[in-house]
């Protein structure tokens, strides 16, 4: 009998108890337990990962039910990787666990969308016998047409298309634009390459073959810090969260680990259990500030400046007021302080600054090429001499070299 209809024998369902009455015996239908049972079959396991322009790469054993994703399970078998160092498992996140929702969800894209009024006016162009190219600049030079799909862009109005109209429209916007323009009016993004490193060759590839401009897929999504290639020169290619493991003293700011680092974040919290000391700065009381020996609740924006300040303290405690042979030893090989060291240096010397001095009767364009000349030679010399070529003559940084 259907449950339901076994709610309507409630006062005859219990067919026994035990237990001194705290527990019973029914004959109540429980077939529909069976709903639950099916959800979690499958009929194989499968390993994969998550390509959602994740860089977590957590092993996961994706479990298969008739050909679909019923499932996913953390994978529990990485291997140890050094004898000091906690494992990396478990790995994953809340997001790559109910990643096989996206997988079937009914909002996911699985076909190319065009705006419908771009649509319109193009297979109308191309029903009046014009040619891919032909009926993309008709559009373009028609300042009527163009108008018509570029004042609505943001108010959605997306249509489906097929992938051939797609792509035959790409292409001939392409070569309009690169007859018209050049080449390099062409600017395109490509998938990261966590995300799919074919999609991120195919991409860049193309827009490199054809003369185009291949931006940053940091630009594509704009979650890249800009400071760390401007300073570094590459692109947050950094030591792996492992090596959180080896630090001493820990000053954590723009991120929340647990949430946002969520398979890494167990190096973070299995650190302290080696004395390791973690400072916290952020704004709210963030899941990782619990963590945390010191909290510091700066107002946002203004993490920067604090580092700022925590440098000027060690410049003028270590190097200027109290020169640590300690500190000076750990600038000259990890920093580039000597290119300004010695751009300083160069600008001090004698006939600079008789050349500064004669630079009054100059034009003011005569003395900024002068001056730019002596800070190009100076930067030069700098980087030569932090190359370590005459590292012996390298001067003591003086209090007076440091403060001029
Ligand atoms: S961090 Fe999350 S989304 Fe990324 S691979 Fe791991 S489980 Fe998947």
């Amino acid at each position: 009998m259907s449950h339901l209809l076994d709610k309507f024998r409630f006062f005859k369902k219990v067919k026994e108890s035990f237990s001194n009455g705290h527990g019973i015996v029914t004959n109540e239908d429980r077939s529909w337990e069976d709903g639950y049972r099916r959800r979690w079959q499958f009929d194989k396991v499968v390993r994969s990962t998550h390509g959602v322009n994740c860089t977590g790469g957590c092993s996961w054993n994706v479990h298969i039910k008739n050909g679909l994703v019923a499932f996913e399970m953390q994978a529990t078998d990485y291997p140890e990787t050094r004898p000091d160092l906690p494992n990396h498992e478990p790995r994953g996140c809340q997001r790559g666990a109910s990643y096989s929702w996206y997988l079937y969800s009914p909002h996911r894209v699985k076909h190319p969308l065009v705006r419908g009024r771009l649509l319109e006016l193009y297979r109308a162009e191309r029903e009046g016998g014009k040619d891919p190219v032909e009926a993309w600049e008709a559009i373009q030079v028609d300042e009527s047409k163009r108008k018509k799909y570029t004042a609505v862009r943001g108010l959605g109005g997306f249509v489906r298309t097929d992938w051939d109209e797609i792509t035959e429209i790409i292409a001939a916007a392409n070569i309009y634009t690169i007859k018209r323009y050049g080449p390099d009016r062409v600017n395109g993004f490509s998938p990261i390459p966590a995300m799919s490193m074919i999609s991120y060759a195919a991409g860049s590839r193309y827009l490199s073959l054809i003369g185009g401009v291949s931006l940053s897929f940091y630009d594509w999504y704009c979650d890249l810090p800009p400071s760390s290639p401007q300073t570094w020169g590459e692109q947050t290619d950094v030591p792996e969260s492992a090596d959180w493991y080896n630090s001493g003293y820990i000053i954590v700011c723009g991120a929340n680990l647990p949430m946002t680092r969520t398979p890494d974040a167990h190096f973070f919290t299995e650190v302290r259990y080696k004395g390791t000391k973690i400072i916290s700065m952020a704004p709210d009381y963030a899941e990782y500030v619990k963590f945390a020996d010191l909290w510091m609740p700066v107002k946002q924006g203004t993490d920067a400046a604090a580092f700022l300040a925590m440098g000027h303290v060690a410049l003028k405690e270590f190097v200027i007021d109290n020169p640590t042979p300690y500190f000076l030893e750990y600038m000259r090989t990890n920093t580039v302080h000597q290119i300004v060291f010695f751009g300083h240096r160069i600008l001090r010397t004698t006939w600079v600054k008789i050349i500064i001095r004669i630079g009054n009767p100059l034009s003011s364009m005569q003395a900024t090429v002068i001056w730019l000349c002596l800070m190009v030679r100076s930067v030069f010399v700098g980087a030569k001499k932090a190359s370590g070529i005459c590292w012996k003559k390298m001067p003591v940084i003086s209090k007076t070299s440091m403060r001029s």
